[in-house]
């Protein structure tokens, strides 16, 4: 039995797994593909339902994971090939070429400051810009900066102005071996794209964004300081809506997902209270089909949203969304279930909650690793409730939202990766 774990995936349910499992003295290695660790938790303003701010719990992890003396770090890299069974397995791992010697970069960002080129910001959703040199966002683990090859134009500025030379354009892509006990995929979920319900108009308006856009326009490290605005004239909207279901719960032909992305209900009511918080006289309704919104103390938060912030709850998934072509306002159709009458009310910023989806690769992953995807495409396992950590192959757990939208929000995340990290000790240590 080798003592050691392999953790795929550095959001929330990654670090946890790899904490929990460090602590328990088994040697660690996280795989993440992008240039830092943090997942989606790094992009959130605050956190339901107590409304703390999300990179000021989830940092200190981060830090703590990349200090770790059990844990190694593998950032922008990802697993090839998985051989060999429980307590031994041989796991071929690409780590990609930063063109940055990690060892040598400061993360002083001179290079950034002085690269000509900008490309839209993904940590941003695409609202802001960033340098094809770049730090994913000022919070990232490790502190080094990436060169964005598709984007870099080989001007040299970055390596002319690098006191610490740590740019290196002649990097190759490395291939790390290694042996191990056990391995915990936590690789997170991707969102639905609402452009797919051309009826809704995202992208093709302005001010109907997404709640993971509104989460960085409300952030203080966001495009805009934290400052909420419309995107199409920078007004300080009055009248929000917010829609569920977006591509949830949705069985038309070109969509097909019939689930429940279960936190949708949750982050909505957030989002609408801090909304409430930096525009105190807005206006605030949230469509819903029904409110799924189990968990203990969520049900609160909700009556808080009603009484408190005086959030109106419309039962109603509008049907059409039209812009007025000079003041860019938004009508939104939906049926009123009281009087069944078609009505419409005019918003200034329409917020879409989508789906969320498998991320990217999933299917790819599973079949490196042999394990089964559910009829979504979410990494399934061997029993939802007997055993929903473990997966059909002995060694290998699955945790956080890539195991389905059971597992929504940051608490269940954290509980799946501790149950993943104590299974990962049991299987080791038996
Ligand atoms: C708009 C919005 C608001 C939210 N608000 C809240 C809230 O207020 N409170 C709350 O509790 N929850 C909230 N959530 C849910 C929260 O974001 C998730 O519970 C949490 O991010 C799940 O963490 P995770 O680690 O499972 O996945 P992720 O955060 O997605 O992390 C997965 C990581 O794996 C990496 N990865 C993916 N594929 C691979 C691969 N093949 N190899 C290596 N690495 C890979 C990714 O790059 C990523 O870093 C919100 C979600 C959204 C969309």
């Amino acid at each position: 039995m080798q003592q050691s774990a392999l953790v795929i995936g550095g959001g929330i349910s990654g670090i946890q797994a790899s904490l929990d499992l460090a602590n328990m003295g088994f040697r660690v290695y996280l795989v993440e593909r992008s240039p830092s660790i943090g997942g989606r938790m790094a992009q959130l303003d605050k956190t339901f339902p107590t409304m703390d701010c999300s990179i000021c719990i989830l940092a200190p992890k981060m830090i703590e994971c990349s200090r770790h003396p059990n844990v190694t770090l593998l950032t922008y890299s990802e697993v090839k090939e998985v051989k060999g069974s429980v307590g031994n397995f041989a796991v071929k791992i690409l780590k990609k070429p930063r063109y940055v010697d990690e060892k040598k970069c400061t993360g002083c960002g001179i290079c950034a400051q002085n690269c000509p080129i900008e490309v839209p910001n993904e940590f941003d959703v695409g609202l802001s810009m960033r340098k094809a040199i770049y730090m994913p966002f000022p919070q990232a683990v490790p502190r080094v900066m990436t060169i964005d090859k598709e984007n870099c134009v080989e001007c040299g500025l970055c390596e002319r102005v690098c006191m610490a030379k740590a740019v290196d354009r002649e990097q190759q892509p490395q291939e790390v071996e290694l042996n191990i006990g056990a391995i915990i995929v936590a690789t997170g979920f991707d969102m639905f794209d609402p452009s797919e319900i051309p009826a809704y108009g995202y992208k093709q308006y302005k001010n109907v964004i997404t709640a993971l856009e509104l989460e960085r326009l409300l952030s203080a490290s966001g495009p805009t300081g934290g400052r909420l605005m419309r995107l199409s004239d920078g007004m300080i909207p009055k009248r929000i809506a917010f829609v569920q279901c977006v591509g949830s719960r949705d069985r038309r032909e070109w969509i097909r997902n019939a689930y429940c992305s279960s936190i949708c209900c949750k982050y909505a009511t957030k989002e609408a209270v801090i909304v409430k918080e930096h525009v105190p006289g807005a206006q605030v309704t949230i469509f819903y089909i029904d409110l799924r919104i189990f968990g203990r103390g969520f049900q609160e938060f909700v009556n808080r949203a009603k009484a408190e912030y005086g959030i109106s709850f419309v039962r109603s998934c509008p049907g059409e969304i039209i812009e007025d072509p000079i003041t860019k306002d938004l009508i939104v159709w939906f049926e009123d279930m009281t009087t069944r009458t078609p009505r419409s009310l005019t918003f200034d910023l329409v917020v879409l909650c989508p789906a969320i989806k498998p991320r990217e690769g999933a299917g790819e992953l599973a079949k490196v690793l042999g394990i089964d995807v559910d009829d979504y495409g979410f990494f399934k396992p061997l029993d939802a409730v007997s055993r929903p950590v473990d997966t059909p192959v002995s060694g290998i757990f699955i945790c956080g939202v890539c195991s389905g939208t059971r597992t929504g929000d940051v608490p269940d995340s954290i509980t799946q990766a501790s149950a993943t990290a104590a299974r990962v000790a049991e299987v080791l240590a038996g």
